[in-house]
């Protein structure tokens, strides 16, 4: 049996993160992931460029059933903490937008530099590991694949459901259920939303499509891009939206959030009443959607021939256009797992179990989920870091 000072498992961002603060801090780390190469949903994401934190972190958003719980963790290792490593590693970046940091060249980027990061502090890194069972004792001790392994102090960072074909497993919920852990309920978020086949006919057409829109689900409203899709909406706006979607529940959408559309209308009648009447909508929207729109609410003739109450109607379906999802496209395409390991049996600056002395979890398996736009990983790096620092 091999002994170390802390086993992780889970080499994910915050994984890896974690690994590398508590190596740093002299301990012999062991990390153990049965994928074949670390940091595998750090690849893929933001489209291969990785936007890895937001200048504008801030605990509202993020969702967990304790909205308090994460402000410790990201106010003790911040974005600029991150920015700070990613500068002096050398790795250029770029604001896209709403203060979403992004690599200019590419993921893999970051990867390798957690990866030096690792060989410097002297991780154990043991990729292409299964692990078949955990138990507590004098400590933990893990079976795994390349043997048995034992520490006092364990931390698991196995991440969410999302994307089962990229090694997700839900193991992290398993583990938290052995050692007595309450769950938050999970369900995927960051996702697109899919409608009934009547509802998704009118989509279809218009799928590729894409508009700044304004999205609405109760007291929350996202203004991002819109996107329609052969299965449904999309898009970032959408995304957001759906971790805070439940089911029977209507979405609102602006598909034109800078224009008083219903204004428009009436100034166009006075000034050019012998125009079609999408031709009003298509200065302000893409002309297969203005036609659309209109053919929808059975407008015949030009603008002048069309009533008060007919425009006003037609403002609306642009305006606040009410749709009501059957669903969401599932684990297989979410970007994160809503709910997780319920944060009240968790100490907020070390993110150790309150009733197993030793046991952390870390990142994406803990019920904090992030806004779309670098969230997720700010979280992971500072969930991974007063881990590291604590164990
Ligand atoms: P993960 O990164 O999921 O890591 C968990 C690790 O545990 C994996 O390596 C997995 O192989 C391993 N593991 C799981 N089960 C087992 C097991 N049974 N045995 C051994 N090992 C196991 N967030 C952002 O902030 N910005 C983005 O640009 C962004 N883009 C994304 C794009 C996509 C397509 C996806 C899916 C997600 C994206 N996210 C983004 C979300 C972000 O990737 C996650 O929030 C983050 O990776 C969570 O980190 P984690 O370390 O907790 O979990």
């Amino acid at each position: 049996m091999k002994s170390y000072d802390v086993i992780i498992l889970g080499a994910g961002a915050a994984g890896m993160f974690c690994a590398i603060e508590a190596g740093r801090r002299g301990r012999r780390v062991a990390l153990i992931d049965h994928a074949k190469a670390p940091g595998e949903k750090i690849r893929i994401s933001g489209g291969g460029r990785c936007n890895f934190t937001n200048l504008d972190i801030r605990p509202e958003r993020f969702l967990s059933q304790n909205p308090r719980f994460a402000r410790s963790a990201l106010s003790r290792y911040t974005q600029h903490d991150f920015i700070t490593r990613v500068d002096a590693a050398g790795i250029a970046w770029h604001e896209k937008t709403l203060g979403q940091l992004f690599c200019d060249g590419s993921a893999r980027e970051i990867i390798a530099m957690l990866c030096m990061d690792m060989t410097e502090a002297g991780v154990d890194l043991m990729l292409g590991t299964s692990i078949t069972d955990v138990s507590h004792g004098d400590g933990f001790t893990v079976q795994t694949s390349a043997g048995s392994l034992h520490a006092p102090k364990l931390v698991v960072a196995t991440g969410g459901k999302s994307i089962p074909k990229m090694g997700a497993t839900g193991f992290g919920y398993q583990l938290a259920t052995q050692f007595g852990a309450d769950l938050v309920e999970t369900r995927p978020a960051l996702v697109p939303l899919t409608f009934t086949s009547a509802q998704l006919d009118e989509m279809k057409p218009l799928a590729g499509l894409s508009v700044p829109a304004s999205v609405r689900c109760g007291r929350i409203a996202f203004r991002e891009g819109l996107l329609f899709t052969h299965r449904g909406l999309s898009g970032p706006s959408i995304l957001q939206i759906s971790s805070y979607w439940r089911e029977g529940e209507a979405i609102e959408i602006d598909l034109a959030p800078d224009v008083d559309i219903s204004a428009a209308l009436a100034a166009e009648k006075q000034a050019r009443g012998r125009q079609a009447v999408w031709g009003v909508l298509g200065a302000h929207l893409p002309e297969k959607l203005a036609r659309q729109i209109v053919a929808r609410a059975g407008l015949a003739g030009n603008l002048a021939d069309q009533p008060k109450a007919k425009l006003k109607a037609l403002a609306q379906d642009v305006s606040a256009w009410s749709v009501r999802p059957v669903g969401t496209e599932g684990y297989r395409t979410a970007e994160v797992t809503l709910g997780g390991v319920d944060t009240r049996g968790l100490d907020a600056r070390t993110l150790e179990s309150r009733t197993v002395p030793g046991l952390h979890f870390i990142g994406e398996v803990v019920d904090v989920t992030g806004w779309l736009g670098g969230y997720n990983f700010q979280w992971a790096w500072s969930s991974g870091w007063v881990a590291g620092q604590a164990v």
